[in-house]
C-alpha cells in the first residue's frame, strides 16, 4: 500500500473560497441552502439556461481574481517530488477552473469538472481518477473543505481529508482533519513514510 493520487477540491481547498453560494442563490432565485447544481438541473429549460449563465458568470469573476490559499503550490510540487499524482475534482466548470489554473501556474496532473461527470457528493470523479492513475481506494485520498468531498471519497471508498478551520458536524465522517495545508502535507507524509499506518 503506497500513496499514488491526492484528489483536491477546488474552491476553500487550494483555492480562498471565492464564491458567494448565497449571493448566486438568489440571483438566480433559488432558496436559500439547496444544492444549487442539482436545484438547477431540475429547472424548465429556459429558466436552466438562464441560471447557469448566471453562475458560469459568477464563477468566472471569482476565478479571475482568486487567490491560492497559502501552501496550496508547496504542496503540490512537493507531491510531485515524491511521484505523487495529483487531480482536481471540482463541482466548477471546465473554463472557471482554466482560469484559475492558468492564472496561478497550478501544475496538477488531472482535472474533472461538472462536464464530464456526476459531480460530488457522486463518487464518479474519484473513481474516474483513480481508474486513471491505477490507483486503488487505498493509495487514494481526497481532500476537501465541504461535506460532498468527504462523501464522494467515502462513497468511492478512500481515505479524506476535512481541510475545516472550525469544528463542523460532517467532519466526524472523515478519516483526518485539518486547518490549513501545511497540516494536509504533515499527514501525507505520515502515510508516506509509513504507508500501513
Ligand atoms: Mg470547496
Amino acid at each position: 500500500m503506497a500513496l499514488k493520487l491526492v484528489i483536491f477540491d477546488l474552491d476553500g481547498t487550494l483555492l480562498e473560497q471565492g464564491l458567494d453560494f448565497e449571493a448566486i442563490r438568489r440571483e438566480i432565485g433559488l432558496p436559500p441552502v439547496v444544492p444549487i447544481l442539482e436545484t438547477m438541473e431540475a429547472l424548465p429549460p429556459a429558466a436552466r439556461e438562464r441560471a447557469f449563465a448566471i453562475l458560469d458568470r459568477r464563477e468566472a469573476e471569482a476565478a479571475a481574481v482568486s487567490r491560492l490559499m497559502p501552501g496550496a503550490r508547496e504542496l503540490l510540487g512537493w507531491l510531485r517530488g515524491r511521484g505523487v499524482r495529483t487531480a482536481l475534482l471540482t463541482r466548477n466548470s471546465r473554463v472557471s477552473v482554466e482560469t484559475a489554473r492558468t492564472r496561478h501556474g497550478l501544475a496538477i496532473d488531472a482535472i474533472v469538472t461538472r462536464e464530464t461527470h456526476t459531480p460530488k457528493p457522486s463518487p464518479e470523479g474519484v473513481q474516474h481518477l483513480m481508474a486513471r492513475f491505477g490507483a486503488g481506494a487505498d493509495e487514494t485520498i481526497v481532500v476537501g473543505d465541504y461535506r460532498y468531498d468527504i462523501e464522494a471519497g467515502r462513497s468511492a471508498g478512500t481515505r479524506t481529508i476535512a481541510l475545516i478551520a472550525e469544528a463542523k458536524a460532517w467532519a466526524k465522517d472523515a478519516t483526518w482533519i485539518a486547518s490549513s495545508l501545511d497540516e494536509v502535507r504533515e499527514i501525507l507524509q505520515r502515510l508516506i513514510e509509513r504507508p500501513v499506518a
